[in-house]
């Protein structure tokens, strides 16, 4: 089932002491994390909503992710969700998840229940059962009652909606009232709504001591993951060693289908396995001649756009070279620097060695060069 979202972030965030919206929690804009779990769970495009004049900040918090991009935002949350809903319009969106950026820490379990959870209800949404007694008092903080708890639920967002119907109830809504969440909305035309089980890591950014406890569960939103790749390379005629993006003149070449850098198809494979995704002979089939004599960064730029496709990053490289000549010493740094390049890493992020077999084995009598690779991918925790 596919679905469209819309992340509202255009709060002035006077109780959180400034626009918690791009303030950092676990080293990346409180936005990103949602909008990074929405992509991750499959999301078609997310319409952002900011506020007035705030594209920079948005383009700097969200740089690098795909299928994104910002609307300006209204008065109130009403008005930001129906500007969302209207730029959605466009790609006739069959489901809508409306989230508010404020609650990083969503998981793609959420996302998948509400989705599942529409094909038997006009919206539903996260919720918690109260497990707190409830009390009610006046603004003398003297208690005038004790309030059953019994069926009662914190409504969390994201909200799953059918499109057309959270449109059209929006443009019913006549309460003198805004409403404070999207659910209500359908509540109000008549339908039916859902609840899924809440998570308690959905927890709302709203005062500045939140930040303490969201960087605590920052942690465990992410996983690391690491993956290796091994490659090897016949030498022939030729004049020039590609390796590493680097082209090293040598009294041979490399032979192989594309421009035989084993160094990048090391690297390639590592990636690739970090995320699961098969080797660089899945992606691009030696048997396709479009690769032919292809630079093989092509190869490389395409599995760190998987990485990035699934709201990960790359941490860091580490590659090892095995030949006897030509010698790599005098090349590292131009490799590490074309790497870090490629990959968009720091050049402290992007390791280039290399070693001989002493003379033994196929390296050691010059028959062709080896690389070893591994990787470290970053990525959302499902
Ligand atoms: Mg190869």
């Amino acid at each position: 089932m596919t679905f469209h979202a819309i992340v509202v972030a255009a709060g002035s965030g006077s109780r959180a002491g400034g626009a918690k919206q791009w303030r950092r929690v676990g080293g990346r804009p409180v936005v990103r994390w949602s909008v990074e779990a929405l992509l991750d769970a499959g999301a078609q495009a997310v319409a952002v909503v900011i506020p007035v004049g705030a594209d920079a900040e948005a383009e700097e918090a969200l740089a690098g992710l795909p299928r994104w991009f910002a609307v300006t935002g209204g008065a109130e949350r009403a008005a930001s969700v129906r500007n969302g809903l209207d730029a959605l319009a466009e790609r006739s969106p069959e489901h809508v998840l409306v989230h508010d950026a404020a609650r990083p820490f969503l998981t793609r379990g959420v996302v998948e229940a509400l989705v599942a959870a529409l094909a038997e209800a006009e919206a539903a949404l996260p919720a918690m059962p109260v497990p707190d007694t409830l009390k009610q008092a006046g603004a003398d903080l003297v208690v005038t009652a004790t309030v059953p708890r019994d069926g009662l639920f914190r409504a969390q967002t994201p909200q799953a909606f059918r499109y057309a119907e959270l449109v059209a109830a929006h443009a019913a809504w006549d309460g003198p009232e805004a409403p404070t969440d999207d659910t209500v909305v359908i509540e109000r035309a008549g339908g039916r709504v859902r609840l899924i089980p809440g998570d308690p890591r959905l927890m709302k950014l709203t005062y500045p001591e939140d930040f303490d406890m969201a960087e605590a569960l920052a942690g465990g939103m992410r996983e690391v993951r690491i993956g290796q790749g091994l490659d090897a390379h016949r030498f022939g005629p030729g004049d020039t060693v590609w390796l590493c993006g680097v082209a090293i003149a040598h009294s041979q070449a490399l032979i192989g289908h594309s421009d035989a850098d084993a160094g990048l198809h090391a690297i390639t494979d590592a990636v690739l396995g970090a995320i699961g995704e098969g080797d660089i002979g899945d992606h691009f089939p030696p048997s396709d001649p479009q690769w032919r004599g292809a630079p093989s960064d092509l190869f490389l730029r395409h599995a760190v756009d998987l990485v990035r496709a699934r709201g990960g990053r790359l941490v860091n490289v580490d590659v090892t070279l095995v030949c006897e000549r030509p010698k790599i010493k005098p090349h590292r740094e131009a490799m590490r620097t074309r790497l870090a390049e490629i990959l968009g890493l720091r050049l402290d992020a992007v390791s280039v060695k290399a070693t001989t077999m002493e003379q033994m084995g196929f390296t050691g009598r010059e028959e062709g060069l080896a690389a070893q690779a591994v990787a470290t991918v970053d990525l959302p925790r499902a």
